[in-house]
């Protein structure tokens, strides 16, 4: 195998990162190139390290990277954005928290969406920016399923297909909306009214024409319902892992 071959470039924001040997790190990065990619920092965790003070979590870089057997090595890193200092605010870390673990628990390794890293990207510089970060993770939320093929119409029944009327219900084991017909009532059904359904399109929408950010309560529980479907765990602000920032 030629140098060249052995070793190549990506850029990569950072989901997270533990603790490898004395001094190492294996990293998380979602690549623009190659999608979520488990990698090396070698002496990473030594105070003086380059390559280890480059790497902070939700960071955006542009890196070399050397195959290994297992697990290939980070061997150089350059900075692109920088979020860390502004992210270290309890709300904005408990939101970005949430995207990078969004995106880690969804994302297939070795599977490059460059609409994801897009999307992670500009959320994350929103939430550094924004007094209400929050606000973000709906549309954040709805749009990485849109992205993955898990985005539900919000215009007919899921089932049966006919066209959504008055009142449906998000069914998130269904994976998408009922209407009256084929419900089956049970507690974690969500309730959306047309309002609601427009909200929902909206939310889910690229940017542009009729995109919206703000979220109806109805919109949002949708969403958080069928992420923690697609999840297959309940994911919740208040009970964060320590993986995405824990070791970092
Ligand atoms: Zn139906």
């Amino acid at each position: 195998m030629s140098g060249e071959e052995r070793s190549y470039q990506a850029e990569g924001i950072v989901l997270g990162a533990r603790a490898l040997g004395e001094a190492d790190r294996i990293v998380r990065f979602l690549t623009r190139e190659h999608g979520k990619l488990d990698a090396v920092a070698k002496g990473a965790r030594r105070p003086k390290s380059r390559i280890g003070g480059r790497l902070e979590p939700a960071g955006r870089v542009e890196m070399m990277l050397h195959r290994g057997r297992s697990l290939d090595v980070v061997v150089s890193v350059e900075e692109r954005s920088r979020r860390w200092a502004a992210l270290v605010e309890p709300e904005r870390l408990a939101v970005a928290s949430l995207a990078l673990e969004r995106v880690d628990v969804l994302c297939e390794p070795g599977e490059p969406v460059p609409e994801i890293f897009a999307l992670l990207d500009a959320t994350i510089e929103a939430i550094a920016k924004s007094e209400h970060p929050h606000r973000f993770i709906a549309r954040f939320s709805l749009r990485l399923l849109d992205l993955l093929g898990s985005m539900p119409p919000a215009d007919r029944c899921c089932l049966c297909g006919d066209p959504l009327e008055d009142r449906s219900w998000l069914d998130a084991s269904e994976g998408g909306m009922l209407d009256s017909k084929c419900r089956r009532p049970h507690r974690e059904e969500i309730a959306l009214d047309p309002e609601d359904r427009i909200n929902f399109a909206a939310l889910g929408r690229e940017r542009g024409a009729g995109a919206a950010v703000e979220a109806r309560p109805q919109a949002a529980a949708a969403i958080e319902a069928l992420i923690a479907h697609y999840c297959a765990r309940p994911l919740r602000v208040s009970a964060l892992p320590g993986y995405a920032f824990g070791s970092l």
